[in-house]
């Protein structure tokens, strides 16, 4: 099995493989990079059918933490963790422990939080073993109304660019999913005046926004090809790929999912379209932004977490303009600008 030449190591400081016979643990914690800070990220409960899946998520989902923490402007490497198991069965609180434990003796390169199949609760049961957790209950709280707005923000920043004004009103947005992050997002949207297509897999979440927010139902594959100003892909990642690329009518790419781009090389294609991609890990990162002021020794504070979420739109109308300047598409930006970040520091 390749690890050190495995494209997706790129240099990782330190991958640890844990594991705890009695609670069958078995997890993997991957420290991309501590240039600018403890590395943080969350860690994701998944039944991988393979080990060598698991590290290959583990490694690139890591690495991603550090592009998107530094983008963001907060000390923090990145890294994540991956704990290999059916969610359904494989949850108690002696795995969690077990998990908090290998955490511990990290000594605080790595703090892990929620991350796809991980709860709070789940956290906090890591928390009884160690501090180096964050997205506590009672702390920063839940991070998707922060995603949202940065998300918004990044529409906003995005229409600009385009149209050279923010007013959104009676601009078409799709949105593609509809839980915890893009219902605010629909509620911002619809408070400035635009008109919402909505979908997802789930009947109720689309019955509560075409009631909430006048949005207007569509078919799970036919918002792809809605002639729209935006879309905001807000459920899966990959949904930007050579089967949807032509399909896709708006003019703006920007939503909340991750891993928007099925591959790379679709930033490039859709710059050739003239469609403006607002990359995933720039807009989305206002929950990660807000974890962060919970880690303030003077404890955490709203008002400053979205002062610093808000800023999510300079970052990304700076990586429109040198996409511009530049002739490149802005997903290299945005990676040219986090390498920059963790070169020369905050
Ligand atoms: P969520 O689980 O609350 O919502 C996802 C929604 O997508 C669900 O309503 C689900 O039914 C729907 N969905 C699933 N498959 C679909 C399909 N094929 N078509 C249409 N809808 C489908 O998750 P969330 O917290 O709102 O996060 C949404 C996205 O944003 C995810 O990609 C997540 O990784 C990313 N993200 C979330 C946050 C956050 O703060 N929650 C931060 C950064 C990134």
């Amino acid at each position: 099995m390749a690890v050190f030449n495995q494209v997706e190591f790129d240099n990782h400081e330190q991958v640890v493989f844990c594991s705890d016979e009695k609670s069958g643990l078995k997890a993997i914690i991957a420290v991309h990079n501590t240039k600018l800070g403890p590395a943080v990220g969350g860690c994701r409960l998944w039944d991988y059918a393979e080990d060598q899946d698991a590290v290959y998520d583990v490694l690139r989902l890591s690495k991603g933490m550090t592009y998107k923490n530094a983008v963001a402007r907060l000390p923090f490497g990145g890294g994540k963790s991956v704990i290999i198991g059916d969610a359904k069965t494989v949850k108690s609180e002696a795995l969690f422990r077990a998990f908090g434990k290998h955490l511990e003796r990290l000594g605080g390169s790595y703090y892990s939080a929620e991350d796809v199949n991980i709860t709070t609760g789940d956290v906090m049961m890591m928390h009884k073993e160690t501090n180096y957790v964050l997205g506590l209950e009672g702390k920063s709280g839940n991070p998707s109304p922060f995603t949202a707005l940065g998300t918004f923000l990044g529409i906003k920043a995005a229409y600009q660019h385009k149209h050279g004004h923010q007013d959104l009103s009676g601009v078409k947005v799709s949105v593609q999913g509809l839980g915890a992050v893009a219902y605010s997002l629909c509620k911002y949207l619809h408070e400035a005046g635009a008109q919402l297509f909505v979908t997802d897999i789930n009947e109720a979440s689309v019955a509560r926004v075409v009631n909430d927010f006048n949005a207007t139902a569509v078919a799970i594959d036919e918002i792809y090809d809605l002639d729209v100003d935006v879309y905001a892909p807000c459920a899966l990642g990959a949904t930007v790929n050579d089967e949807t690329i032509p399909r896709i009518k708006a003019s703006i790419i920007a939503g909340c999912a991750n891993n928007q781009l099925a591959e790379p090389r679709h930033g490039d294609v859709l710059r050739e379209k003239g469609v403006l991609y607002a990359p995933d890990y720039v807009i989305n990162a206002g929950g990660i932004i807000n974890v962060y002021y919970e880690t303030k020794p003077e404890g955490y504070d709203e008002a400053l977490a979205t002062k610093h979420v808000e800023g999510i739109f300079d970052t990304l109308a700076e990586i429109f303009k040198r996409s511009d300047d530049e002739q490149k598409s802005t997903h290299v930006i945005a990676d040219e600008l986090a390498l920059e970040i963790i070169e020369n520091g905050l």
